[in-house]
């Protein structure tokens, strides 16, 4: 049986030991881990994307969410992002890697580009991007209401492990930058991509939010990892993103991130002491975390 002395008593208990990091994916990192444990958890927000996949990785416990489910059913706008984040924090998960593929802003910021960024804009709509709406969950509890600081919306140790993991596989990254997350599931317009890049934004992409204050509001660390994988429609010559464009580049890379994602995991800290891990110090959850 799990040690669940350090989960939260409404959090689902599964027979494992506790998970230390969580990898949300595309897809394309299915076969992330070698020798992996196929693991469901059910939520008080409903069933993730899809089952988890723990193993271990150079002696730390990492647990990997599909979150377009397998087979990519789920768009962008429809993955379950409350579910997700809540199954991996029930696993034990403290640190959390968001690889996503992402459409370059800069003409500099071509294929293959791997970006760390530093900054989020939301331009997203309707998404459910809290756990503290003062709404009763089905299993009786009634999350406060809770403001929490997103200033700095990434791990600032998270971003360092990164960059270092993507130094020691060869792949120099851009350190820092503004990914701005749209609706979805189309691509952008031209107009709208040559606004975003009049703002001076870097990167867009369509899962990075609600993902990352979901963490944060669970006292997660939180590292976003961006493959740029198109110039987005505002800076390209063409005739603008094509989801096969996108597919192809990400499958040339996938192989390269994974090793980057290996180093990245290694270098994490095991003890943490950043502004993720303080997040919800001295607020009152409701949610007994
Ligand atoms: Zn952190």
């Amino acid at each position: 049986m799990a040690d669940t002395s350090s989960n939260p008593a409404d959090l689902t208990p599964v027979e494992t030991a506790p998970v230390e990091i969580g990898i949300l994916g595309g897809s394309g990192f299915y076969a992330f881990l070698d020798d992996v444990t196929e693991v469901t958890v059910d939520t008080p927000y409903g069933a993730p994307s899809d089952s988890l996949f723990i193993g271990d990785l150079d002696g730390r416990r990492v647990a990997f969410l599909p979150r377009h489910g397998r087979g990519h059913h789920l768009p962008p706008h429809r993955i379950n992002y409350r579910a997700n984040l809540w199954a991996l924090r029930s696993l034990g998960a403290q640190q959390i890697l968001g690889p996503c593929a992402v459409g370059g802003l800069r003409p500099e910021y071509g294929p293959g580009t791997l970006v760390v960024p530093d900054q989020l804009v939301d331009r997203t709509s309707g998404r459910v991007q809290t756990f503290y709406d003062g709404v009763p969950r089905e299993d009786g509890r009634i999350p406060e209401v809770v403001h929490v600081s997103f200033a700095d919306p990434y791990c600032p140790v998270g971003r360092q492990a990164a960059l270092a993991g993507a130094r020691a596989s060869g792949w120099e990254p851009v350190d820092g930058g503004t990914l701005v997350v749209i609706e979805g599931p189309r691509f952008s317009t031209r107009a709208e991509s040559r606004w975003y890049s009049a703002q001076g934004w870097s990167v867009v992409g369509m899962t990075g939010h609600p993902e990352a204050v979901l963490a944060r509001e669970l006292g997660l660390c939180y590292t976003s990892i961006n493959l740029v994988t198109d110039l987005d429609a505002g800076v390209e010559t063409g005739e603008g993103v094509t989801h096969e464009e996108v597919l192809a580049v990400f499958a040339q890379n996938v192989g390269r991130l994974r090793t980057v994602l290996f180093d990245v995991v290694k270098g994490l800290p095991a003890a943490r002491d950043c502004i993720c891990s303080h997040a919800l110090d001295g607020l009152e959850t409701g949610l007994d975390l």
